[in-house]
């Protein structure tokens, strides 16, 4: 693995990007994506007040090039965009204006579902868990039909949650992985919750196959928000990447 594909600065809720790049020439990357979480759409989850790259991705832009000096990584000015269906013109309108290296799109909430907090799935049984996890997949699928983005974050996010873990089937990947096969968006291996909850990368490479069979490839990302994460989790992908003999999709390509 030379490259990281998916990580946080203090232009949304990660760390120093000085910090960042340090720790990503500590563990021997030769690549960085700087994806701050990008908020384009309003919405009822209160995201678009949590974070505001929209208005200081200019300002971020100014400090990758001043850290670019400083190092022989070589830096991606990119971003963590939230997909919300049905306001595809706006995203693009936008993306187009922002010029950004590569973008990832990432589904965190879908009709009244929050897929970034379990609050709303305490007192809920497996109907309503089943019907909230196949709402996601809806909305990813669509994200990928709608061909705004380079790369799908965190493909299968519900699985990060204890409330919405083992809802999702492989009939969910065999859609996600089609839609995949017809799209030049790639999916991304994640890695952000691999010390903690899950345990392990998702998706779980043991479904990999699915995709393969589609020949869909993976980008890596560590998905940290502190040095520490992405020091540590850089060693766990690229076990990953090893055991299931995966030959990762360079950051690069996804450039124009
Ligand atoms: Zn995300
Ligand atoms: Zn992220």
């Amino acid at each position: 693995m030379d490259t990281d594909g998916h990580a946080h600065t203090t232009f949304s809720d990660g760390s120093a990007l000085d910090a960042m790049v340090a720790a990503a020439e500590t563990v021997g990357l030769d690549g960085l994506g700087l994806t701050d979480h990008c908020i384009v759409t309003e919405d009822e989850f209160g995201r678009r007040d949590q974070y505001d790259l929209v208005e200081t991705y200019e300002e971020r832009r100014a400090v990758i090039d001043e850290a670019r000096a400083e190092t022989d990584l070589r830096l991606y000015d990119a971003a963590e965009v939230s997909y919300v269906e049905g306001d595809e013109d706006r995203l693009a309108a936008f993306l187009d204006d922002a010029e950004f290296d590569y973008t990832i799109g990432s589904v965190h909430f879908a009709g009244p579902y929050d897929y970034t907090s379990a609050s709303q799935y305490a007192e809920t049984g497996g109907a309503v868990r089943r019907a909230a996890v196949e709402r996601y997949y809806d909305a990813v699928v669509s994200l990928v039909e709608s061909d705004l983005f380079d790369v799908l974050g965190h493909l299968d996010l519900p699985e990060r949650m204890d409330a919405l873990r083992r809802y999702t089937t492989r009939r969910d990947y065999e859609r996600v992985a089609s839609a995949l096969a017809d799209s030049r968006t790639v999916p991304e291996l994640n890695a952000g919750r691999v010390h903690r909850s899950l345990g392990r990368v998702h998706p779980d490479p043991a479904i990999v196959d699915v995709f393969r069979e589609k020949d869909v490839g993976f980008v890596l990302g560590t998905d940290s928000h502190t040095p520490t994460e992405l020091r540590e989790r850089v060693p766990t992908l690229r076990a990953v990447v090893d055991e299931a003999g995966l030959e990762p999709v360079e950051l690069a390509t996804l450039v124009d």
